[in-house]
């Protein structure tokens, strides 16, 4: 259980981790009043009104900003669950269990931000609201409630298909009543709905276009699930504000990026999750974020979201960040991705992914230095979610690329297989 933090406290580390762009402050100090910062500096400089505060002390260690994850899916997926006696009763409440059940295990691994993006029955704005009113601990939850989604077009079974602009308009006001703080919206088929081409369009740029006038009128940021480079295109026409994926699947079903739409996309500002299938044909060797490096080089912002839930475990979030360094993205980018940035990305600008006065008391404190070596976020010694100390339950151990997916072994050769499948049936469609 946690304990309100009423009185000023402080904590010192070895170094602080600020989440502004190259800033580390060496022996530092982090005061912290009820929610939020009230003031981070070196310590010896420590304000006289801080100077009686009890001050925790973490030798060796670093502190930074509790870590964000972009994209995540809490609840379970249709025809993964749930296994109760009857489904059709059950549905519904153990998709929300299911959900607390990620939720804490994010909080575990020191995320205290999360963007939900893709829920059914908005279970992710219930849960948002419980963290909120203080039901349960957990990370801050940005929620998208369904998916936004054309008949039998990808995620259809999150409940959110449209076909026409009005479609579209009402949706977006339907998840605006229902609450949502984003809308997603999936602009390409994919890989794990059935019979949805990954590498085509589900929407015109002018369908894609009332989608985000309708969300931005009321006040929401539109992400869009794109495998496909041709719905990329249209996204970004259209102007959305964030991409998860950007596989790049040409027309012929292949991975082939494109260089001139990468910069379109950093002229824009779209921010960019890189959790993407391998590329097709296979590259020995690809990490789990493909395209990474790629769209980093071209200045696009890049930021981390792991499609949680759906794809990878949360256990594994440390596992991707690891994958982006591996393939090539300096470590404190990373952690720029990880943090102020990813908390800019889902919405939260100002509010929490900086250790800064009057942001959110979301920290992270870790034994070593993770801008020397990410292995160090493994080493958790505090978490703080608005200024309430998180205790984190016991992660399962992570075994590895071979759980990623959907959690079962082997899945990832059975998604390529499918993959593989539908590449082949595109070409029978041709003859
Ligand atoms: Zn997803």
């Amino acid at each position: 259980m946690t304990e309100t933090v009423d009185q000023a406290r402080g904590i010192a580390a070895t170094r602080v981790i600020t989440g502004k762009p190259g800033e580390v402050i060496e022996d530092g100090a982090v005061a912290i009043r009820g929610t939020s910062i009230a003031w981070v500096g070196q310590r010896g400089e420590l304000p006289e009104e801080f100077q009686a505060v009890p001050l925790a002390e973490y030798p060796g260690g670093t502190i930074l900003p509790g870590l964000v994850e972009t994209h995540a899916h809490l609840g379970s997926r249709p025809g993964s669950g749930p296994r109760v006696p009857d489904v059709a009763r059950h549905d519904q409440s153990w998709n929300a269990l299911h959900s607390v059940h990620v939720l804490r295990q994010l909080g575990s691994i020191g995320i205290t931000s999360a963007q939900s993006l893709g829920s059914r029955f908005y279970t992710d704005v219930a849960v948002r609201e419980a963290v909120a009113q203080g039901l349960i601990d957990g990370p801050r939850i940005v929620a998208a409630g369904p998916m936004i989604t054309t008949t039998a077009g990808h995620d259809w079974k999150d409940g959110a298909e449209v076909d026409s602009i009005d479609d579209i308009r009402h949706a977006v006001r339907e998840h605006h009543k229902a609450g949502a703080d984003v809308i997603k919206a999936a602009v390409t088929g994919g890989f794990f709905t059935p019979g949805t081409a990954q590498w085509k369009a589900q929407f015109s740029v002018g369908e894609i276009k009332v989608l985000v006038e309708e969300a931005h009128r009321l006040g929401k940021h539109v992400a869009v699930h794109a495998h496909g480079t041709q719905g990329i295109e249209r996204a970004v026409e259209a102007g959305v504000d964030y991409i998860a994926h950007a596989t790049f699947i040409s027309d012929d079903g292949t991975t082939r990026f494109e260089p001139e739409l990468a910069d379109r996309i950093a002229r824009a500002g779209i921010y960019v999750d890189v959790a993407a299938p391998p590329s097709y044909p296979l590259v020995p060797g690809e990490t789990i974020a493909p395209r990474a490096y790629e769209l980093y080089s071209h200045g696009v912002r890049i930021v981390t979201g792991h499609d949680i839930g759906a794809v990878i475990p949360a256990h594994a979030y440390l596992f991707g960040l690891q994958q982006l360094e591996e393939a090539g993205i300096p470590r404190d980018e990373i952690l720029l991705a990880a943090t102020s940035r990813a908390a800019a990305a889902i919405g939260l600008a100002g509010i929490t992914g900086v250790i800064a006065p009057e942001y959110a008391a979301d920290l992270l404190v870790v034994t070593g230095n993770p801008l020397e070596n990410l292995h160090a976020l493994d080493h958790r010694e505090l978490i703080l979610m608005r200024g309430e100390q998180f205790v984190p339950e016991p992660l399962p151990e992570f075994v590895g690329r071979e759980g990623i997916a959907d959690g079962k072994p082997g899945s990832t050769e059975g998604e390529l297989a499918r993959r593989a499948r539908q590449l082949h049936f595109k070409e029978l469609q041709q003859w």
